[in-house]
């Protein structure tokens, strides 16, 4: 069954991180489709901002400048979007090169004990898999099922790369002040990312933790997302709306792989409206304000 679109997406990615598609083609592509807002929220990466909004002004397009963080949790990943940061923030910059500078040394971690187990990658193989611009372990998972080392990028994860796994190598992480102080000082906003990749089913679980993180400057949760279910939905509302969060919707997009949801879908089915982009606009005027 087609899911309904919606004309605004807030969370995708470009070849800037691990998209397949360029800032410029995924402007156009949300152009074609009928989108009228999109965030572009590469991992740990603003470097696809200025080519995206440049073309989102050629074709009538508003594109948000964001990106997305991996922030240290006790339990699950926690990822953070950060909207409308100032790409030429100089605190923003440098912290990220020290994300990039550590992605860089956990890659050379990686080939070594790829290697130790008998399975001789380079890291120049790796920098030639189809997506590049920011190399990680789906990189790796390519390059592996390409050179005969593991069936599929799943079967890769599965016996090589995934946590726990013997070539996995842990990464380095800003905790979660960190990350929101970064955003707040590059002039945005930050949004709990896909909330379920946090594992706390348990509603008063999840709403401490809110509680906790709109205390250390956190302003919205991403309640649409394409994996989470209508209790989850309606969890992750419940709780932002008790914190008075804003609330954000995102596809994940990667480009357009298998199986992959399209741009501006997988939401559920009839919200949420276009005023939920007028409450992020919203809050960000506050934020610009100083309130
Ligand atoms: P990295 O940033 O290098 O840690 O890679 C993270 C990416 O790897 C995620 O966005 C997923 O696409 C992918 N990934 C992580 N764990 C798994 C897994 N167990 N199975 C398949 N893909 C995974
Ligand atoms: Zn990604
Ligand atoms: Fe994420
Ligand atoms: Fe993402």
């Amino acid at each position: 069954m087609a899911q309904s679109m919606k004309t605004f997406d807030l969370h995708l990615h470009t070849t800037a991180s691990d998209g397949t598609m360029s800032p410029a083609e995924i402007v156009r592509y949300a152009k074609e489709k009928g989108l009228r807002v999109i965030a572009i929220t590469d991992h740990d990466t603003i470097e696809g901002l200025q080519e995206g909004i440049r073309e989102g002004d050629k074709v009538g397009l508003e594109v948000i400048p964001g990106v997305e963080l991996s922030a240290d949790a006790s339990k699950g990943t926690m990822h953070l979007l950060g909207y409308y940061i100032d790409p030429a923030c100089s605190e923003l910059v440098d912290n990220l090169r020290v994300l990039q500078q550590a992605r860089m040394e956990r890659n050379l971690a990686i080939v070594e004990k790829l290697d130790a187990l008998g399975i001789p990658v380079e890291l120049s193989e790796v920098k030639a898999a189809p997506e590049h611009g920011q190399i990680g372990r789906p990189h790796f998972a390519y390059t592996m099922v390409h050179k005969g080392y593991a069936q599929n990028i799943q079967d890769a994860f599965d016996r090589y790369l995934g946590k726990g796994r013997p070539a996995y190598v842990e990464k380095f992480r800003f905790s979660p002040e960190e990350a929101m102080h970064f955003i707040r000082k590059a002039g945005g906003i930050t949004i709990l990312a896909h909330p379920f990749t946090l594992n706390r089913p348990e509603p008063a679980d999840f709403d401490a933790l809110i509680g906790e993180l709109k205390e250390k400057g956190l302003d919205g949760i991403e309640v649409y997302y394409p994996e989470h279910s209508d209790g989850q939905r309606r969890l992750y509302r419940d709780v932002a709306q008790k914190y008075g969060l804003v609330i954000s919707a995102g596809s994940d997009f990667h480009g357009l792989t298998k199986d992959e949801v399209d741009l501006g879908q997988g939401y559920g089915d009839r919200e949420p409206t276009y005023s939920l982009v007028e409450a992020i606009k919203a809050r960000r005027e506050q934020r610009l304000k100083g309130l």
